[in-house]
This record gives structure tokens, C-alpha cells and sequence, in this order.
């Protein structure tokens, strides 16, 4: 196999520039100590930490600034990285998906299927949605994003439980959204990433002092996006360099996300080897048949999913499946919870 470097980190955060909670510095300071390698900020429509100078190194962290878009009606958030400047707000989200796409930034559907199932569902907080994801256009989404799942799943009966164990509630990430993204995948590519859409919103819970809600540093420790790359980053590199690297590894599909919650996921790989070649997550092998590999840092429940079933369960830290034309994908679990969600490969005899 090809010598992969692997960058772990977090995508989709808020500083006060927008509605978080905490300053660049301190949100820095959070994700070094978290051992985070990069870290991909988000403020909804503003890109003052960029204009600011805090794109770049921070130590062994590197910074990349883009922003969190959306429409007049407040919907169809759009993470956009790789544009200088804000696009202007009375765009609709057709036209902010296609900028992005002809511009050749990164486009990532934010909390794309968000809902509110209970009826006791926390006042003021709104699901904030996506009328279809069916665009050609978008190419990547965000399959698990932590903020918005804990928002679905917090009522005004679990909130106090749910605030004091931050990161026990998010088992898996939503059905419906693996069930869209496996379907979209046997049509096109369209990676999937992880996401912690962290604020830090500070509350006062029972009258006590103002407690953010999962502060930036146990964020970090939950939802990752691990990059593989055969590029090395180097902090001689200019900025943009290093930016478009993170960009390109999104958007190639050669990434997986893991819930660091269940354990460090760095050292999983998944391919697919025909005995003279190997393809990785976001590629196709043009074969007839195939062995798909994958090997894991801990034992594990392992699913491979060939277009969106599950052929084969295995608690395993190698894995290795001969297998025929098909679009597969592979998911972890632990301790009956999701850790580990690759991207798709495909296996295709025709071309
Ligand atoms: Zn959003
Ligand atoms: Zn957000």
C-alpha cells in the first residue's frame, strides 16, 4: 500500500466572530492540547479569524479559516473553504452550491437531514434543514455532526443528563442520512465527513453559573475527521498549500471519520487489491473482482456494506473479503456504539 500519512482533526467550529463561545486563542489552545493536527473553522458568514491572521500554525495545529453559509431563510447551511470572501447572503442555495463548484472550493452540507422527533424537543432551537440533497453539486456532507445530533436527540426531559455526559448520547449517526448517503454513493461520490459544530453556548442550568454545554475541549475529543494524504504537511509550506491538501483529501473521499469517544481510531486503513494493484477509500478499481482489506488499531464489531447491505459482520482488526463489482464501505462499532465510518470504494469491471 501506498505510504499514507494520516492527519487527524475537527471540522465545522464557532468562535465569538459568530455565536461561539470562545476566542481564536482559546479555541487554539483547546484543540492543541486535544492533539488535534488540523482544525477547520467555520463562523457563520464571517471570515475574521482569516482576516485576523490566525489561519495557519499554531504549533503542531494547523488552522484553516473558511465559513458557514446560509440562505435568507436561515436554511441549507453550507460549509465553504477556499474562498477569500463571503459570498453575498441574498443568494439561494442553488446558487451558493454552484459558485462553489465552478470556483473549485470545498462545499460541505451542513446537519443535512435535522430534525426535531419529539414533541418535548428544547424550545428556541429550531431544525434547521435541507429541502433535498440531491444536487449534483454537492459532493460532501456531514454524515455525524455532534451539535446537531444532540440537538435532536435533547429533550426537556433528558437535558440535564445529556449536558452532564456530554458525548454518551451520540451512539450512532442518523439512519436516514447513512441510508441517503449509501443510496447517492451507487449514483455518484459524495464523501462523508465528520463534524463537531462546537459553540460552547454558555447556559445557566438550574439557576447555577453559566456552564458552556460542551466546551471546545470535549468536542475535540469526540467527532474526528481523519485525513490520508501522501502529501506531508510542513510548516515551510505556505498556507494555501496546506489548505488546499486538507481540501483535496475531502474531496478525493480519502478519509474516514471515527467518534474518538470509543477509542483513538488513527491507524485504520481500508483498501481494495487486485494482487498487482490497490485502490483506497474514494477510488475505483476497474476489476472484475477484488479482496477488500482493512485493518484496525483495536478489535472491533467490523460491517462491510456492499450498495447500502450488510454482507458480512465480523469482530476482527483485519479484515480481508474477496468480493465482487460493487460500491463498499465499512463501519465500526464498539461497545454496541458507531467508532468508525470509511468513505466508499468501488469496484467496477467496465470503465
Ligand atoms: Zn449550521
Ligand atoms: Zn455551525
Amino acid at each position: 500500500m501506498k505510504k499514507l500519512r494520516e492527519y487527524i482533526g475537527c471540522i465545522h467550529a464557532h468562535s465569538i466572530f459568530s455565536d461561539g463561545s470562545g476566542t481564536y486563542p482559546e479555541i487554539i489552545r483547546d484543540a492543541r492540547s486535544a492533539g488535534l493536527d488540523y482544525l477547520m473553522m467555520s463562523d457563520h458568514m464571517s471570515l475574521k479569524g482569516r482576516e485576523e491572521g490566525f489561519a495557519g500554525w499554531h504549533g503542531d495545529l494547523f488552522v484553516s479559516i473558511g465559513y458557514e453559509m446560509n440562505d435568507a431563510a436561515d436554511r441549507h447551511h453550507y460549509l465553504i473553504f477556499g474562498l477569500d470572501k463571503t459570498l453575498s447572503p441574498e443568494l439561494s442555495h442553488e446558487q451558493y452550491i454552484q459558485i462553489v463548484k465552478e470556483k473549485r472550493a470545498l462545499g460541505i452540507a451542513a446537519h443535512p437531514f435535522e430534525e426535531r422527533k419529539s414533541r418535548a424537543a428544547l424550545p428556541g432551537f429550531p431544525a434547521i434543514t435541507w429541502s433535498n440533497l440531491d444536487y449534483p453539486e454537492i459532493e460532501t456532507i456531514e454524515l455525524w455532526n455532534m451539535m446537531s445530533h444532540w440537538l435532536e436527540l435533547t429533550t426537556l426531559k433528558n437535558v440535564l443528563w445529556n449536558v452532564v455526559h456530554p458525548r454518551s448520547f451520540s451512539t450512532f449517526p442518523s439512519k436516514k442520512l447513512v441510508d441517503w448517503w449509501d443510496d447517492a454513493n451507487l449514483e455518484r461520490k459524495v464523501t462523508a465527513i465528520g463534524s463537531i459544530d462546537v459553540h460552547a453556548t454558555k447556559f445557566k442550568i438550574l439557576g447555577l453559573v453559566p456552564k458552556a454545554i460542551f466546551d471546545y475541549k470535549i468536542m475535540f475529543k469526540s467527532i474526528r475527521t481523519h485525513l490520508l494524504t501522501c502529501e506531508k504537511w510542513t510548516q515551510s509550506d505556505s498556507i494555501e498549500k496546506t489548505e488546499a491538501s486538507i481540501r483535496e483529501s475531502i474531496s478525493s473521499g480519502n478519509c474516514f471519520l471515527s467518534n474518538y469517544r470509543r477509542g483513538d481510531a488513527r491507524g485504520f486503513r481500508m483498501w481494495a487489491e487486485n494482487g498487482i494493484k490497490m485502490v483506497g477509500m474514494g477510488e475505483t478499481g476497474y476489476w472484475k473482482s477484488a479482496t477488500i482489506r482493512a485493518i484496525l488499531p483495536q478489535k472491533a464489531v467490523c460491517r462491510l456494506i456492499r450498495n447500502g447491505q450488510v454482507i458480512l459482520e465480523q469482530k476482527t482488526d483485519n479484515l480481508e473479503v474477496l468480493v465482487g463489482e460493487g460500491t463498499y464501505r465499512m463501519e465500526a462499532e464498539k461497545d454496541h456504539r458507531g467508532w468508525i465510518y470509511s468513505n466508499h470504494i468501488r469496484i467496477k469491471e467496465n470503465g
